[in-house]
Parts: C-alpha cells; structure tokens; sequence
C-alpha cells in the first residue's frame, strides 16, 4: 500500500466565506481572510489500495467507521485525487480531529486539507502548496486556506487555478490567541457546504458583499500594524454581518443558541466595562471564537471557564503550514 499522513491545522476566518459564485468548483463570492490555527487540527492517514482488495473506499473519523452516505463527500474527493494520478484504487483513510467534528470549528477545513496533502503524498504526486490549495478548495472552500500556515488570505480568482490561498504572514507574525468558547459540540443540522447554496435567497446578501472589500483592506492594515482595537472591530462587524445573510437566507440559518449570545454579551462587558481587549468571531456553528492578543489570554480563558454556558474552551495561537508524519493511523 502507498500510504501517507498529515497533520493540518484549521483556521479561524477574521473575513468569512459564505456563498459561492460557481457551487461545483467552490469559487467565493469574495476574498477571505484567516489564520491557520496551532492546537486545532487534523490527522489524516490514506493507505492507497493497489492490489484492489478493497471494493469502496473506507473512512474512519474519529474512531467510527462511517456509512456509505457519511463517506461520500470523501470519496468525491478521492476521485478528484484518483483523476490526477489516473489510478482506480480505492482508499483506506483514517483521520482524527482533536476538536469536535462539525460544530463551527471548521473540520472541513482541516480535514479536506489534511486528506488532500495525504492523499497526495500518498500518491506520490510532488505539488506545491498553492496547487494542493486548489484542489483541497474543491471539497471545502476554507480548506484552500489551511494549506498556509500562519495569517492567509484567499483570492475569490475566477477558475480552478486561481482561486487559491496565499500566506500574507507567518505564525511568528503576531502571537494572537483564538479561544473557542464551545456552548455546544453537537453537530450541526445543515452542513456550511449546503448553507452556501442558501446565500443568495438572502436579501442581505449584496449589503454584506458590496462592504466586504473595505473590510478586508481594514483586516489587511491591522494584521500589518498587528493592532488588536483596529483588528477587533472589523471582524465583528463581518462576523454579525454573515450571521445576518444566514438568518435571513430561506430556510433561514440560526446557527446561534443561547450560550452564542452569554459569550456575545459577557465579551462586550469585559471590554466595554472593564478595558479587556478580547473580540468575538463566529463560524457556521453556535460556538464563539475570543480573538485576543497572547498576553490577554490567560485572563479571558478563565473568565470563559466560568460562564455556566461554556462547556469547554480550546485556546489555539498561530499555527504553521502542513506537516507530512511518519507515524501512520492505520
Ligand atoms: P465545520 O464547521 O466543522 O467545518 P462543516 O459542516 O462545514 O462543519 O463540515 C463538517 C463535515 O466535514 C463533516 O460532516 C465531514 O463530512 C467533513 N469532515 C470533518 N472532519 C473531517 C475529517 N477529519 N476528514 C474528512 N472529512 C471531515
């Protein structure tokens, strides 16, 4: 067997993703912009059957093996790949998400991201980083952007090849901690892949896009300036902004609960009562990401803990790019 694995980080988007232009290829209604995150990542290992003992491709995520209808998005994936190398095997993966799987905490990204570099490598095809980033963009659009480490950004572009992710600046940029308060690690109902088909039937959509050119120049400005009050601001706006296309798509999108809009309310009282410099960001979830500088973070991560809504919280800084392991899952 050819067999590969890889570790990637997922990525907190500071400029979200929500809705496409082309649904087949992922291209974006817009650019993006993220930081690719340390301590929330994936391990996927891909063993490549040659010998053909295997009838249909075989995925374990998190210690269950998962049904034909759970394992389809993979294995479309894998066709992508197989078409590439012009080979017909079929694949044993195994992949572990050391955070909860579906729940705003953006696995796709990792995971799409971490099957692409180990299936790849597997397959004994050499790509760079910006080609593995358009074909990972393929099956989860965020995942163009774990192919980077540090804070990238993702160019909307217009065709398979362009729509890519770039690295603005490395981890050792600025040392911002991301801690994601989880109010719930249930999975969603509707996966973001199927909410992004919902964007356009909201009449906030074209608001959100004609503003979200200036938001990005303002994220670019302060991730240059590494200025937390002018970082803060922007991606709450955009943040609130998206939650607002969700809510009034149709079926509307309510991703928040109750606990969302405890840690909305608590985050303001810090900052505007108290001076603590922490903003929020949220993803296709209910659980809400803290934004602060590294010095804050032990501050705002006991404030957190002790918030009856708040379940568990994963504290993540910058993380690198993706790393190729020699030790396999299966
Ligand atoms: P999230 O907010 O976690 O990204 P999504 O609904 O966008 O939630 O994506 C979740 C889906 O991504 C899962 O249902 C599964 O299909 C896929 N996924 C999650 N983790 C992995 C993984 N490690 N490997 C492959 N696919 C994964």
């Amino acid at each position: 067997m050819s067999i590969a694995t890889a570790r990637v980080g997922s990525n907190i988007a500071f400029i979200k993703y929500w809705g496409v232009a082309d649904a087949t290829l992922n291209i974006p209604l817009s650019n993006s912009i993220s930081m690719t995150l340390a301590d929330a990542h994936t391990t996927t290992t891909v063993a490549w059957d040659e010998i053909g003992a295997l009838e249909n491709d075989a995925f374990v995520l998190d210690g269950v093996a998962q049904s034909p209808a759970r394992s389809q998005r993979l294995t479309r994936h894998l066709d992508i790949l197989r078409g590439l190398a012009g080979v017909t095997w079929r694949a044993r993966v195994t992949s572990e998400n050391n955070f909860p799987t579906a729940s705003g905490i953006a696995s796709s990204a990792s995971g799409f991201a971490a099957l692409t570099v180990a299936g790849c490598a597997a397959l004994g095809l050499e790509l760079d980083a910006t080609r593995l980033s358009a074909i990972a963009r393929r099956s989860s659009g965020s995942a163009s952007r774990s192919l980077f480490g540090g804070f990238v950004e993702w160019a909307q572009g217009s065709s398979d090849a362009d729509s890519v992710a770039f690295p603005l600046y490395g981890p050792e940029h600025w040392d911002l901690r991301d801690l994601v308060a989880v109010v719930s690690g249930a999975e969603k109902k509707l996966s973001s892949a199927d909410g992004h088909l919902l964007a356009k039937s909201s009449p906030l959509l074209d608001g959100r896009i004609a503003h979200v050119n200036g938001w990005l120049a303002e994220t670019r400005r302060a991730l240059a300036e590494r200025d937390i009050q002018r970082l803060g601001p922007v991606i709450e706006l955009d943040a609130l902004a998206m939650h607002s296309v969700m809510m009034t798509s149709s079926p509307s999108l309510l991703y928040w609960q109750p606990g969302t809009l405890d840690v909305l309310q608590a985050v303001r009282r810090w900052r505007e009562e108290e001076g603590l410099a922490v903003y929020f960001t949220i993803d296709a979830g209910p659980n809400v990401h803290l934004i602060c500088a590294a010095e804050s973070a032990p501050e705002v991560e006991t404030r957190l803990a002790a918030l009856r809504s708040v379940e568990r919280v994963i504290v993540s800084g910058p993380g690198r790019g993706p790393q190729l392991l020699d030790e396999h899952l299966i």
